[in-house]
């Protein structure tokens, strides 16, 4: 008996903890408990009475708010205070700037299934998809990316197009004449433009993502507003914003272009003002814009403003003309055609009208930056880089059916189908993040940590898509020229990497860093409250977040234990995603559980143990991507032949999960609680999944290589030339005659094994003169023939690749060059 109850103490404590049980319950099961413990192992009454009174008076403690918050909280507030790292204000701009929205389920251990499943799904508008199917199918068809590229400039009437049809006021209300456009309508046309080009496609995604016309639109005054939103929204004003210096990069806050408040001469008269020196570089647009957003951090030292000297990081619009701005350079990033190019100036007078909302926001710049960092991210680069994926699916899923190695077609060889299954779950994946994040944003979100998790995640896994499918196309990809359809990705796939905010800060800083405070419950009242030296505040986020952590230990443990199996989840999920639903749960209470274990063991040096929280970054980012690939199995129909493409994602982000979770043990530093979360919390029962299986990646593959409503789906809104003289189109004509002609290729190898047909002696170096013979020897028909001839034709065109005069035709233009080059200024 004494054993049984001894035995009942953990599951005991572990269901009290895991429903979150208040402390009176706590108490009346203790003294039950301890009642029955000295009953059956005859403890004299009056020990048993006195455990029971012990119990009573430190339970006593906790539940009587005042002695609770003056014996216990109080000395734990004082060292609380004393061990919170020094936060500047730029620090606490960004670490709390924008909403909190699924991430925050994922973080807190129970996400709740039925708000993601009642999340709208994005639709278009009937205008906006009228939109998408003409002006943006026009520009891209507009775009020939090769000629951009010699030109290294989109052509004028390219450059006109995109102004007189709005693409440069998406974002702007219809009210100033913009297009008033959804996030998710947005994000849909840079994603069809990256399909064809970058040019146009970050030519339209700088001026509707964070820059003037976003602050703008939030801060800007009402004659600021009138003055540049019409024309920002009609192209005739063409926006920048510079941030970045040469000695500013990641640490964008710690920017030292200066300006100074003083009095000058602006349009005749004395003016306050400010005179500013600033030198910013790889400021995307700068060489054509005609206006440009500049930050720069503004001191008083005379306080004609009348308030701090050091008034800080201020924005302004300043236009391109104004005496003093040196501007018009290019950089060359990877050979892109869009412009990006250095603004410079020394000691410029600027009226204090120029600041961005008025001499009122003087200093406000760094959280205004914040606050609109996250819609902008949400979209642009989640949106190209899809594209890019999608680009690689259709086409090189397509390529690898078309071209024959070794007698069969590539896609079908073991090795190729390994780089087109990343391909295919990848863009799947991606794109279901993209669209949802799209989603939030129409919402009123503005998901800090989401634009983060998907910027990154979004933009490596692009890189990944694009190298698997440089690798499956082998030298077609790498000779540069008309013909290649992939190369210019792959040379744009780093600006993605680097830019708001580069992979390896985010990934390593920003995911958990500042996942972990924004969407905590507890951390961002604890953090508050300690500042304030708010003792009830503080006390009430504190116990708090100890029934939490408690609550999650349990709950990860049974889950652990029992493999998930019993977590409820609602019924209408398709049946075949149940079980992820569960290992989510799972791996969401874990994640919590280890999250408050890291924070509170290694408190502000998790900060620089930026591998630790890389990792639980990770695991809260694949958490996120995989809802998101879940919500868009449902939101799709449960399309029975789309499931494989969604359960690798799947899989492999759960593969992910878990080698995350294992990436954070194994280096824990404290090696107790590592066994401890290794062996109790996280994997009682060993690691639930392996790698995706190799034949759930055969079916993935195939649905690259035929097509088929889920490749249409897949690739949707990919713009697909119908010339074949463009090398998209060629491939998808190439596609439909190999798939035609493949009856007749395996009938003429049936032949030649059999030895009814043997062509003789190939002496014309001509691959397809089988053929010819085949049918003069009346094994094929003609119309056979003609399939055949037609697959070649077009298998032809598709594996060529481009050449060029041995001096690429440079002498020659360099002899035109004094009479015909544009006077392009050439960096000192
Ligand atoms: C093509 C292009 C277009 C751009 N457009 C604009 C624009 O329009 N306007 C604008 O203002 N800026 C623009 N930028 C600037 C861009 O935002 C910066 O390049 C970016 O912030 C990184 O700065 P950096 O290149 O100086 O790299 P660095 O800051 O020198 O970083 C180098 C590496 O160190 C890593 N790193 C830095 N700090 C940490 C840390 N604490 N922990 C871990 N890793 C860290 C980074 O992740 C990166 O991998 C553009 C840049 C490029 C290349």
């Amino acid at each position: 008996m004494t054993w049984l109850l001894l035995l009942s103490l953990p599951p005991l404590a572990g269901a009290l903890a895991y429903g979150r049980a208040p402390l009176f319950a706590w108490l009346w099961a203790g003294l039950a408990w301890l009642a029955a413990m000295g009953w059956a192992a005859g403890w004299a009454v009056g020990w048993t009475l006195l455990a029971m009174a012990v119990l009573a008076a430190v339970l006593g403690v906790f539940m009587h708010d005042g002695l609770r918050r003056q014996r216990v909280t109080a000395p734990i507030l004082k060292a609380f205070r004393g061990a919170l790292p020094a936060m500047s204000q730029t620090e606490r701009d960004a670490l709390e700037a924008g909403t909190v929205w699924w991430e925050g389920e994922l973080f807190a251990g129970r996400p709740d299934w039925n708000k993601l499943g009642a999340y709208p799904w994005p639709k278009l508008s009937a205008e906006e998809q009228a939109f998408l199917d003409n002006e943006t199918e026009a520009l891209c068809r507009l775009t020939n990316d090769w000629a951009c590229t010699q030109q290294q400039d989109m052509p004028a009437e390219v450059w006109q197009y995109i102004k007189d049809k709005g693409f440069l006021g998406m974002i702007i209300p219809r009210e100033y004449g913009g297009k008033g456009f959804s996030a998710y309508a947005h994000s849909q046309v840079i994603t069809k433009l990256s399909t064809r080009s970058s040019a146009p496609a970050v030519t339209v995604m700088v001026p509707n993502s964070l820059g003037p016309a976003e602050l703008l639109l939030h801060y800007g005054t009402p004659e600021q507003k009138q003055h540049y939103l019409p024309g920002l929204a009609r192209g005739r004003e063409i926006p920048a914003f510079a941030l970045t210096s040469p000695w500013a990069g990641s640490d964008a806050a710690s920017i030292p272009d200066a300006g100074v408040v003083c009095k000058g001469e602006w349009n005749g008269e004395e003016v306050l003002g400010m005179r500013v020196s600033f030198d910013k570089r790889y400021i995307t647009l700068a060489p054509v814009c005609t206006v440009f957003g500049l930050a720069f951090r503004l001191y008083d030292p005379e306080r004609l403003l009348g308030g701090d000297e050091d008034l800080g990081i201020t924005c302004a619009l300043v236009p391109h003309d104004h005496p003093g701005v040196d501007i018009g350079n290019r950089h060359f990033p990877l050979n892109a055609v869009w412009m990006n190019g250095p603004v410079r100036g020394k000691d410029v007078f600027m009226p204090l009208d120029f600041i961005i909302g008025g001499p009122r926001m003087a200093g406000q710049g760094w959280r205004m930056l914040m606050e609109c960092l996250a819609a902008g991210r949400s979209i642009s680069l989640p949106g190209s880089n899809t594209g890019m994926q999608k680009l690689t699916a259709r086409a090189v899923g397509a390529y690898a059916r078309v071209r024959y190695q070794f007698k069969t077609a590539i896609g079908r060889f073991e090795g190729v189908e390994e780089a087109l299954t990343r391909i295919g779950a990848n863009t799947y994946l991606c794109d279901a993040a993209r669209v949802m994040t799209a989603g939030a944003i129409d919402l009123g979100e503005k998901p800090s940590v989401v634009s983060a998790i998907v910027k990154y995640h979004v933009t490596e896994r692009a890189r990944q898509v694009v190298n698997d499918g440089m690798d499956v196309i082998g030298g077609k990809g790498i000779c540069l020229g008309p013909q290649n359809f992939l190369g210019r990705a792959y040379q744009q796939i780093p600006v993605g990497i680097t830019v708001e905010g580069a992979n390896i800060l985010t990934r390593s800083l920003i995911l958990f860093g500042q996942g972990a405070i924004r969407c905590h419950p507890y951390v961002l009242d604890e953090m508050h409250s300690a500042q304030k030296n708010d003792l009830e505040a503080f006390d009430k986020a504190l116990w708090g977040h100890v029934g939490f952590t408690v609550s999650n230990a349990a709950r990860a443990v049974a889950m652990g234990l029992t493999g998930s199996h019993f977590v409820k989840v609602p019924a209408d999920v398709a049946p075949e995603t149940r079980r992820y639903y569960q290992q989510l749960t799972r791996f969401s209470a874990a994640f919590a559980f280890i999250s408050d274990i890291s924070m509170g063991t290694l408190g502000g040096a998790l900060k620089r143990k930026e591998k630790l929280s890389a990792r639980l970054g990770d695991i809260l980012s694949l958490m996120y991507l995989a809802t998101a690939t879940l919500k868009r199995y449902e939101a799709e129909g449960r399309q029975a032949a789309d499931a494989p493409l969604m359960h690798w994602a799947i899989w492999d982000c759960m593969f992910r999960i878990q080698l995350a979770f294992e990436g954070v043990i194994a280096n824990f530093p404290n090696k107790l609680f590592a066994f401890l979360l290794r062996r109790l919390v996280v994997f009682p029962l060993g690691r639930p999944y392996v790698v995706p299986s190799d034949k759930l990646g055969h079916q993935v593959a195939a649905l690259l290589i035929e097509p088929s409503a889920t490749r249409d789906r897949l690739t949707a809104d990919v713009y697909l030339p119908e010339d074949i003289e463009e090398p998209v189109g060629a491939l998808e004509a190439a596609l439909a005659a190999t798939i035609a002609a493949e009856p007749v290729e395996a009938k003429l190898r049936q032949l030649q094994r059999d030895g009814r047909f043997a062509p003789g002696l190939m002496t014309g170096g001509d691959v397809d003169e089988v053929w010819r013979r085949a049918r003069e020897a009346g094994v094929i028909s003609d119309e056979e023939f003609r399939l055949v001839e037609r697959r070649n034709m077009l298998r032809n065109k598709v594996i060529r690749v481009d050449d060029f005069p041995y001096d690429f035709g440079l002498r020659a233009a360099l002899e035109e060059a004094p009479r015909s080059a544009p006077a392009l200024k050439v960096a000192a």
